[in-house]
């Protein structure tokens, strides 16, 4: 992993937003400039003793580790990640794994290498900044603790059911508990008890005391600690009491010394607890100022997608999709089969900035931010998806041989002459695609029909002369005559005028190679909206394979090479089950757009 490159300031290929605009006038007013930083995440007293941060910010990309990320996750770290590299700051990397019930490895380790292929890192500054929210756990504590002693916190005994309509509604204020009154020490004991396994699930939380009639529900004292008897995946059984995730949030950024917390919009109206939480262990000296501070941006929701974890999970568990990393997937896992690039990834965040305004970004988005990226990059070859052989009839009479093979040669990139050139034998029979014959051809069609010129592309000019049929009358070879001196690249190539070119590959030297077509998964633009059940829209026809033919060379490439099968678009060696011996291409999208509307 490599440290962020250091460029502070402002960096003008960026477009801006409003979170640009909020570090840019942090940045100028140094609100953080006088912060330490002890290099490993801790109270008050620990950062005191440390120098001061050689981060001018830090942000923090905190996913629980419940699931695979998606895409609305790859636009979250983008985010965090891209704002501390362009400002010079840092990224942490934190599992906010406080729950103890949902969590795996098996997320850990998916969650992290996403991040990786994203193209981040965590290490700055000679420190590892990969953090575990469940390591503060004793700290937690000792805060909720603290709020006991200073009467700013209880043990409330009321059922769930009593809390609830004890809560009130955005109309009527709440009631206060009839334990709200209890004094720091019984609070104290009682919470103890909470920690030394006295009580069961639900019997009693610990709540914040602030104001059963404030406007905002989540200002009407919020639980911070419940009781749960599971084990962690860190902390095994050390805890049977849990910080809620409102409680905790902000201790972590504290402790990390986080400055700009970035979230989702849902959590606008948790801010002021988050205030709340920090202001109160600041005044207590437990966390030291400059207090990190939390901004809201609305989650993306791309089209044609679903972006829950839950109902990802779905399409995995009813086998509505061949896994987490199929390659119709809006997982990370998922487009990185798909064969899409981080560098498109990170070029679509960048395009789509962010806002407060809850917005659907159309598929397009992150299609043109693909091709864009793969245009420049990915080497052309020639594949025929749909294939019906083309004879040359009179092959042997021109070279002298039934089976002489000429070769042919072609660049690997047009625009690219560095990358090299393909070579490929044409033969007396080749593979063309079915479509590129008709017997009786509109109006407009170069292709080839009977009495018609055409070139195959980097070889010969060729006359069709008709096809050869089954009984049923389905055309089994196609026929025509190949001209002599036309052959691309030679003085003779121009000799001949056609308006049609075809792509082909030869018969004796290409490769049979399984070719899986996608499509969009659903076949409505907001597969979730308004309460709809999303696997009532699943596209039948999202998938396709079929066995192609493709240049010989193509089955060497390695698992994750790109290629451009010139006029059928953008196509990957899949990264599990290519191999030579068994080639297997991913179409990853399409030359023209196919998703506007
Ligand atoms: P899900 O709802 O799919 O379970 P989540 O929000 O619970 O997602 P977390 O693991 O808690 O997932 O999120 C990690 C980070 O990613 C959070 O900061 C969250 O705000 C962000 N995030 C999750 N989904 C999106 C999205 N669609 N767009 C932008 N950011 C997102
Ligand atoms: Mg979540």
């Amino acid at each position: 992993m490599t440290a962020p490159a250091n460029t502070p300031g402002k960096d003008e290929h960026k477009p801006s937003n409003f979170l640009r605009g909020i570090i840019e006038r942090d940045l100028e007013a140094g609100t953080y400039a006088q912060r330490r930083f002890a290099g490993t995440p801790g109270d008050a007293a620990h950062h005191a003793a440390g120098p001061l941060d050689p981060a001018r910010i830090r942000t923090r990309f905190p996913p629980e580790p419940n699931g695979y990320l998606h895409v609305g996750h790859a636009k979250s770290i983008c985010l965090n990640f891209g704002l501390a590299r362009d400002y010079g700051g840092v990224c942490h990397m934190r599992f906010d794994d406080t729950n103890p019930e949902k969590e795996e490895q098996e997320y850990v380790d998916s969650i992290l290498d996403a991040v990786q292929w994203l193209g981040f890192g965590w290490e700055a500054n000679g420190f590892s900044h990969l953090y575990y929210a469940s390591n503060y756990f004793d700290f937690m504590y000792r805060a909720a603790e603290y709020l006991i002693e200073a009467g700013l916190a209880y043990v409330d005994e009321q059922t769930p059911e009593e809390m609830r309509a004890n809560r009130g509604d955005f109309t009527t204020p709440g009631k206060d508990s009839p334990f709200r009154a209890r004094s720091p020490q019984e609070n104290l004991a009682r919470f103890r008890e909470m920690r030394d396994g006295k009580h069961p699930d639900g019997a009693m939380v610990l709540r914040a005391k602030i104001d059963m009639a404030s406007p905002n529900i989540n200002m009407r004292d919020p639980a911070i600690y419940r009781i749960k008897h599971a084990t962690h995946h860190n902390t095994g059984d050390a805890w049977c009491i849990y910080p809620m995730y409102t409680f905790a949030h902000p201790i972590e950024d504290a402790l990390e010394r986080i400055t700009h917390s970035l979230c989702t919009l849902e959590f606008e109206d948790q801010r002021p607890f988050y205030d709340w939480v920090l202001e109160r262990l600041a005044e207590g000296g437990l966390i030291a100022h400059p207090l990190p501070r939390q901004y809201e941006f609305a989650r993306l929701n791309l089209t044609y997608v679903v972006t829950s974890k839950r109902k990802l999970a779905q399409l995995v568990n009813e086998g509505h999709v061949d896994g987490w990393d199929d390659p119709r997937m809006p997982t990370i896992v998922g487009l990185r089969r798909r064969g899409y690039t981080p560098e498109a990834l990170q070029l679509f965040a960048e395009r789509i900035g962010v806002s407060k305004a809850d917005s659907w970004i159309d598929y397009s988005t992150l299609d043109i931010a693909l091709r864009d990226d793969l245009e420049g990059k990915a080497a052309r070859a020639m594949a025929v998806l749909d294939p019906v052989k083309l004879k040359l009839t009179n092959w042997a009479e021109v070279f002298g041989s039934a089976g002489h093979l000429e070769s042919c040669s072609a660049p690997a990139h047009p625009a690219r002459p560095e990358l090299g050139k393909r070579e490929f034998r044409l033969g007396a029979e080749v593979w063309i695609e079915r479509e590129d014959f008709m017997e009786q051809p509109p109006k407009g069609y170069h292709r080839l029909y009977p009495g018609n010129k055409a070139r195959l592309k980097y070889g010969y000019v060729v006359e069709c002369t008709g096809c050869d049929k089954d009984e049923a009358g389905n055309v089994t070879a196609v026929l025509a005559r190949l001209i002599p001196d036309t052959k691309s690249g030679t003085p003779g190539a121009d000799s001949v005028k056609v308006k049609g070119v075809i792509t082909w590959v030869g018969a004796t030297d290409g490769v049979a190679a399984e070719v899986r077509l996608y499509d969009r998964l659903f076949t409505e633009a907001q597969p979730d909206a308004g309460g709809r059940d999303f696997k009532t829209v699943l596209n039948p026809d999202s998938k396709k394979v079929v066995t192609a033919y493709v240049e010989p060379s193509l089955a060497q490439a390695s698992p994750d090479t790109r290629f451009q099968f010139e006029r059928h678009g953008y196509f990957v060696a899949d990264r599990k089950d290519h191999s030579a011996a068994s080639p297997v291409f991913n179409k990853i999208t399409g030359l023209k757009d196919s998703w506007a509307k």
